[in-house]
């Protein structure tokens, strides 16, 4: 695969950021809040996602159970969550800065493509369309229309055991030659994250989620954010050259050791 078929490569860019979405450029998952609140609830999304964790389950399953119990239109749920899920609220200011300084921000969810973009449409204005977004889908169920209740089930990206391997999309960046390739940075919360972790140069994991307990128990480098605020300081620094990514990469498991990692070290 060339560079002409990767989108993020077109304007050459030294850095490209690849982000979830939920839970980290949000403040709430959106998923989850549909599932705890118009679907089967709290109590059992929460032991899937800990059942997927530990590998009982794959986030397939877990996810497909979860949007299965959500029976209200589609178009309802867009609206649902539109009004209630709000972004970091440094996410903006990041991302202003990113279309300035020619870093390319690219979101990979294990969510629905049609939510993400209303979502960022509603709170980022106009130029919510200059981020690429790579997710799931959603389509009817046979005999359907996606608009009616119970009329619309998840499209998935891809055969994987996650729904959406974002590795899939990662990995052509990774393996560009060298000369071209772009430092590779990502962000991410949660078990959606875990196809992610192993494949760019700088994981950022929010701070006392599963994914900080994920990349200490799989031995991957990463490092630690609060919310945008604290990424962009990061990826200031790295562009100008006052940190190497390699430094930051270590800080991670530094700051579980010392307990400020938000989550129990063991
Ligand atoms: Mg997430």
């Amino acid at each position: 695969m060339g560079s002409a078929d990767l989108p993020a490569m077109k304007t050459n860019p030294k850095f490209i950021f690849f982000t979830d979405f939920d839970g980290t450029i949000t403040t709430q998952d959106s998923n989850d809040y549909m599932t705890d609140n118009i679907g089967y609830g709290r109590q059992k999304r929460r032991q899937g996602n800990i059942d997927t964790l530990e590998g009982k389950i794959t986030f397939r399953d877990s996810f497909k159970g979860m949007m299965d119990s959500v029976n209200k239109p589609y178009n309802e749920c867009i609206d649902f969550l539109v009004q209630n899920i709000k972004l970091d609220p440094y996410f903006n200011e990041f991302f202003k800065w990113s279309l300035k300084n020619n870093v390319p921000v690219v979101v990979l969810s294990s969510g629905m493509e049609p939510i993400i973009k209303a979502i960022l449409k509603n709170l980022i204005g106009p130029d919510y369309d200059k981020m690429q977004v790579v997710g799931n889908n959603v389509k009817a169920r046979p005999g359907k229309s996606i608009n009616e209740e119970g009329g619309w089930e998840l499209d998935f990206h891809d055969d994987s055991g996650f729904g959406h391997d974002k590795s899939l999309t990662l990995r052509p960046y990774a393996q560009l030659p060298q000369d071209q390739r772009p430092t590779m940075f990502y962000a991410g919360d949660g078990v959606s994250d875990l196809s992610a972790a192993k494949e760019t140069d700088l994981l950022f994991a929010k701070k006392g989620h599963d994914l900080v307990t994920y990349c200490v128990k799989e031995d991957v480098p990463f490092t630690i954010f609060e919310d945008w605020r604290s990424i962009l300081e990061k990826v200031k620094e790295i562009a100008a050259g006052k940190t190497t990514v390699q430094d930051a990469a270590k800080q991670g498991y530094e700051l579980y050791k010392a307990g400020e990692a938000g989550v129990k070290a063991d």
